[in-house]
């Protein structure tokens, strides 16, 4: 059985960090050392060598709406990002609240450049109404349970949800936290831009809402809630009252919810659409606090791929959403570990070890060490490049991040041993 180095690379785990080589035979790793040799060799000198990446929320739109994005090429565009696992979000079309569905996207995933682990619904058809056969799901390995998209209005069915997770262990429930009717039609952040700007406004008492009263419930059912793309001030702050109450809740957020404001919709360009929306800069900054203290849990893309002509209609009209996949990484070097936010240890945590627990993916955010599976991405940290929406791998292109310039990319990523991305190339 022939074997692959990865040489001479900074090895940053949960374990700790040092400079060392990683060989790795038969999809695991099977040394960690100084002057190892192997048949094959990747060099990772000056570069990072971590576990795979772990994305909490992408949209793959497999089954439904193929013209956005597939499984495979999603999972392509997971693993350029350093992505080994991502959890696919169940607002397909049919939804993923049916066994068979989810077992066509599993199907579909196991060709991919990357492990992907679908979400189930909460809901049937994700309405709010009937829960979805959850343990049916859970059966499959289905551990998320979302209606992502859609938020589970009913406080009485979401007690339900709750109250029946905890009868299928590594269950979580996880909430898209937008009061429908206090978001209602609008389309941007309620504040002194969508004045401004004359565009109808999702205020962020309609997520504030939703993530009070679902700790709330957190703390009358006993089970697990996560919340899906923090992007306030006030989500933050219950989520860290919360927690220190010794409540078993996470968060995440998404790189556009620390990185950008709602001043972007001045431009009237729909890329900048995205539900819950682009807050204002105090939000980021609670968002930032969050990431930097452990109140947020996880950084994820919530990557929402939309045909051109799709994105292209009015503000008003266009669908909401944006690409991640290939971006978080190096939004997060650049805007939380080169100012000293965060080290990159922390921002590996975010990226991986701690999304992964929350998912229950076992084979993924591991120690580098003899014995684990060899889901690995290694990351060039001091790589500068600019955002190209046309050499995205993503079929859509509706990154808000176009002409940034960026610095860190990953350099080569592996799933199960095998080196998926060379030298920030696809090989498959
Ligand atoms: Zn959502």
């Amino acid at each position: 059985m022939s074997d692959l180095l990865i040489r001479g690379g900074r090895v940053i785990d949960a374990a700790g960090e040092r400079v060392a080589d990683v060989l790795v035979r038969g999809g695991h790793v099977v040394e960690v050392g100084t002057g190892l040799s192997g048949d094959e060799v990747l060099d990772a000198s000056g570069c990072v060598v971590a576990p795979g990446l772990v994305d909490l929320h992408v949209h793959l739109r497999e089954p439904g709406m193929e013209e956005a994005e597939t499984v495979d090429t999603g999972a392509r565009a997971a693993a350029l990002g350093g992505f080994t696992a991502v959890v696919a979000m169940p607002n397909t079309e049919p939804a993923q609240d049916d066994p068979a569905v989810v077992m066509a996207v599993l199907a579909a995933g196991e060709r991919a450049s990357c492990d992907v682990a679908p979400a189930g619904c909460i809901t049937r058809g994700r309405a709010g109404e009937a829960l979805a056969p959850m343990g049916e799901l859970h059966d499959l390995g289905v551990r998320i349970f979302t209606d992502d998209g859609a938020c589970v209005a009913d406080a009485g069915v979401m007690r339900h949800a709750l109250d029946y997770s905890r009868a299928l262990p590594g269950a979580v429930v996880a909430q898209h936290a937008e009061d429908p009717g206090l978001a209602g039609s609008g389309a941007m952040h309620e504040g002194a831009w969508s004045s401004r700007l004359g565009i109808p406004g999702r205020p962020a008492a309609a997520e504030d809402i939703i993530v009070a009263r679902d700790l709330i419930l957190a703390e009358l059912t006993g089970a697990r809630v996560h919340f899906l793309h923090v992007s306030t001030a006030g989500a933050v702050e219950m989520v860290r009252a919360a927690k220190a109450r010794g409540l078993p809740v996470t968060a995440e957020a998404a790189p556009h919810h620390f990185t950008l404001t709602d001043e972007c919709c001045a431009s009237f360009d729909p890329v900048f659409k995205v539900h819950p929306p682009l807050r204002a800069q105090a939000d980021v900054d609670a968002i930032r606090a969050g990431l930097a203290d452990g109140t947020i849990d996880a950084i994820a893309t919530d990557h929402a791929p939309h045909p051109v002509e799709q994105k292209e209609r009015p503000f008003e009209e266009a669908p909401p959403g944006m690409l991640g996949l290939e971006t978080a990484l190096a939004l997060t070097l650049t805007e939380l570990v080169a100012p000293g936010l965060l080290s990159l240890a922390d921002a590996l945590a975010l990226l991986s070890w701690r999304p992964a627990a929350i998912a229950g993916l076992e084979s993924h955010g591991q120690p580098v060490e003899a014995g684990s599976v060899a889901n690995l991405c290694v990351i060039d940290p001091d790589l500068p490049w600019e955002v190209d929406p046309l050499r995205l791998a993503s079929k859509a292109r509706n990154t808000p991040f176009a002409g940034r310039k960026l610095t860190g990319r990953v350099r080569h990523t592996l799933l199960r041993g095998e080196p998926v991305v060379i030298d920030g190339e696809a090989q498959r």
